[in-house]
């Protein structure tokens, strides 16, 4: 690549969260195969990331580059309104056979963070149309669930995106986090804060939202699946929708096809993405209960109200059937199991180096807490000279890599972090 173009992409092009007198390097990828990205110069990185939890299997897939072309030589996109395609059908009646049968409809929109929206929204007009004012969200610290304003409002509190927009984003209530690990004991007294706001909250909750099992962005906390248990039979106790955001866990990553599974519990309205497409395209899922759908449909506004452009995107939902298909067709549990088997192998010896505070692994994600903020760009440029591509936040190092990831790569991704943490 040309030095320039590296030079117009530092002055003028935005990446996540960096700034714009002071951006962290990027790295030029040309192409990507596999589990592997090749770089302009022609090194090629091992994926430890899977372009953030969406690549599931690798990159470059022939079947679901297939799905794609032959869905443009078809149409590539037409408006939804008013319009129905064979992609968009034939994906939601996949989505509807493989979540609990209870959620019945489906609501294609363009990114987690809009599906979190659609799903905030199916709240309230939900309660609207029960002809009840409840306006407010419970949910967990810890928490991240997108980007856009109502997605904000539900993230942790404190990790500066609240204070930067106080008095921009409504109030919510925030739970304590679990501290119950998952593999330990359960600690009774967990659901305390939780149990206590909602009794003294529930007649203003429209939802409770929550990632289940695994709170990613927030902090890759892993946590017991009794809390998310105690939390559904809260909110079945006092009538209040539960809102799983598996935009992150969906899709077989923690070891179940949905994180829900673990504690064998079912939410009235579930948020899919990332995964979604095999990581090709922007495209998420926001399912619902019949019965929360009529009811929306039965309220003042006799419909939901919300219809983005590009929704049911034909080339997207091709994609994504094509890589529902490759999923159920795989024997992608064993490949987790493995997976999961070899990092805990692998990085749980790491807790006892003086500089990590915590080692934690559950199915395909495995996460390295230090007790300091590392330094992002000198780490992932170390990174980048063992040949991987593992890009930590914060605190913590951490790998999700494909599920195609076999077991040498895998060595070179831990061994990497082993090396980087000495
Ligand atoms: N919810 C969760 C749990 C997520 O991890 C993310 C993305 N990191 C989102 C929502 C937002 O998704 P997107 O970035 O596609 O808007």
């Amino acid at each position: 690549m040309n030095p320039s173009d590296l030079e117009f992409d530092l002055r003028h092009i935005w990446h996540p969260y960096t700034s714009m007198t002071h951006p962290l390097p990027t790295y030029p990828v040309v192409s990507a195969a596999g589990v592997e990205l090749e770089l302009s110069d022609g090194r090629r990185l091992i994926d430890g990331m899977s372009s953030w939890w969406a690549a599931i299997h690798g990159y470059n897939h022939p079947v679901l580059n297939e799905a794609a072309k032959s869905q443009i030589d078809r149409m590539s996109h037409v408006m939804f309104g008013g319009i129905t395609h064979p992609p968009a059908i034939e994906l939601c009646q996949q989505l509807v056979a493989m979540t609990p049968a209870t959620l019945e409809c489906v609501f294609l929109a363009d990114s987690g963070s809009v599906a979190v929206e659609v799903a905030l929204k199916m709240a309230l007009q939900y309660w609207q149309a029960k002809g009840e004012k409840r306006h407010r969200f419970l949910t967990l610290r810890h928490g991240y669930h997108g980007d856009t304003f109502g997605a904000m409002s539900v993230c942790d509190p404190d990790n500066s995106m609240h204070n930067l927009y106080k008095g921009y984003l409504p109030n919510h209530l925030f739970a304590d986090a679990p501290q119950s690990r998952f593999e330990g004991e359960w600690q009774p007294e967990d659901i305390t804060s939780f149990r206590q706001l909602l009794l003294q909250h529930h007649n203003e909750i429209a939802a409770v939202i929550l990632e289940p099992i695994v709170q990613g962005a927030g902090g890759m906390r892993i946590y017991h699946p009794e809390y998310l248990r105690q939390v559904r039979k809260l909110c079945d106790e006092y009538q209040i929708l539960l809102i799983a955001d598996e935009i992150a866990t969906g899709f077989g990553r923690t070891g179940k096809l949905f994180a829900c599974e673990h504690a064998q519990i079912e939410p009235d309205i579930l948020c899919l993405g990332k995964a979604l497409t095999g990581g090709y395209m922007t495209l998420s899922a926001t399912l619902t209960t019949r019965h929360v759908a009529e009811t929306i449909s039965q309220g003042e506004a006799g419909c939901f109200m919300h219809g983005p452009t590009f929704m049911g995107n034909p080339l997207a939902c091709a994609v994504a059937s094509a890589n529902l298909k490759l999923l159920s067709d795989s024997q992608w549990q064993p490949r987790i199991q493995s997976i999961e088997a070899q990092l805990k192998v692998e990085l749980l010896p790491l807790k006892s180096h003086t500089t990590v505070k915590d080692v934690r692994v559950l199915g395909a994600i495995g996460v390295v807490e230090m007790k300091q903020p590392v330094d992002m760009a000198s780490l992932q440029r170390r990174f980048v000279q063992h040949g991987v591509w593992i890009r930590p936040f914060g605190r913590l190092i951490y790998l999700m890599p494909p599920y195609i990831t076999q077991s040498e790569q895998l060595s070179k991704l831990t061994n990497a972090i082993n090396d980087v943490i000495i």
